[in-house]
């Protein structure tokens, strides 16, 4: 049998025991290889990045995030049955960022907030970073990496990092050496449109999400661009498709604005 042969069958056989995900809120089937514990994998990862940042201790910013959060993760509730929700505020005012892992654990750079208008613009970060996860785009990411490599036809990436939770970090946008990696525009597109949802369904109002993309494009003409529009390109398609999913938004906000006044 041709090496090219076996790889194909091997990757059918993958295929064949990688079960398809439902992405929630969208409905979308995911090919998700079981590699491993993601959710595991994820935890020891945060613990690791909170030994090496700074960790916030402003109450006022510490609350500020909690109270978004955990509003967020009440919305979230079944689409991710792993979470143990944490979230944390790392102190580094000159980084506009923001990331999730698996396992529910949401870290937040004070950049950001400095930047962030509202609780509801807030919202729509933190539900986009969430709507990565419940969606497993970084599961998804390994899972095409590995049946890509084994075709022959993808660079190594995947198996260069030696231990696991690099791989996770590396798949929902942190890279080892703290370069960033961009998710594909369809996942940027899901997450999006997943975000909002979850930020509308926390009585959030969804379209801070545009105002949101249009002060990171202001900002991406600055001379210093945050780290989060290196992985997030704002552009005009990306705001106009939230305007286009905004209609289906609405209402779950009107729904929900009732219980959080
Ligand atoms: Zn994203």
């Amino acid at each position: 049998m041709t090496k090219t042969l076996t790889r194909a069958l091997t990757v059918l056989l993958l295929v064949g025991l990688a079960g398809c995900y439902t992405v929630p809120e969208t409905g979308r089937s995911a090919f998700v290889l079981p590699l491993g514990d993601e959710v595991a994998d994820g935890e020891l990862a945060f613990t690791e990045i909170k030994s090496k940042e700074k960790i916030a201790t402003d109450p006022i910013v510490n609350k500020r995030v909690q109270r978004v959060g955990q509003r967020i993760a009440a919305a979230v509730g079944a689409d991710l049955p792993t979470a143990r929700w944490e979230f944390v505020v790392f102190d580094e005012p000159d980084t506009i960022n923001a990331f999730a892992l698996p396992g529910g654990k949401v870290g937040v750079y004070s950049g950001l907030l400095d930047l962030v208008a509202s609780d509801d613009e807030l919202a729509i970060v933190m539900g986009h970073e969430i709507a990565h996860v419940t969606a497993r785009h970084g599961a998804e990411r390994m899972s095409e990496g590995v049946a890509a490599a084994m075709l022959g036809v993808a660079v190594d990436v995947y198996a260069k990092d030696s231990r696991n939770h690099d791989l996770v970090l590396a798949a929902y946008g942190i890279g080892a050496s703290g370069a960033m990696l961009k998710f594909s525009r369809n996942n940027e597109s899901e997450a999006d449109y997943i975000g909002i949802r979850y930020a509308a369904k926390a009585g959030y109002d969804p379209r801070a999400a545009i105002t949101f993309w249009q002060k990171m494009e202001k900002e991406s003409k600055g001379s210093k661009v945050p780290a989060f529009l290196s992985t997030h390109p704002s552009n005009e398609r990306r705001i106009s498709d939230l305007q286009t999913a905004m209609p289906q938004a609405l209402p779950l906000y009107e729904a929900a604005k009732a219980n959080h006044k």
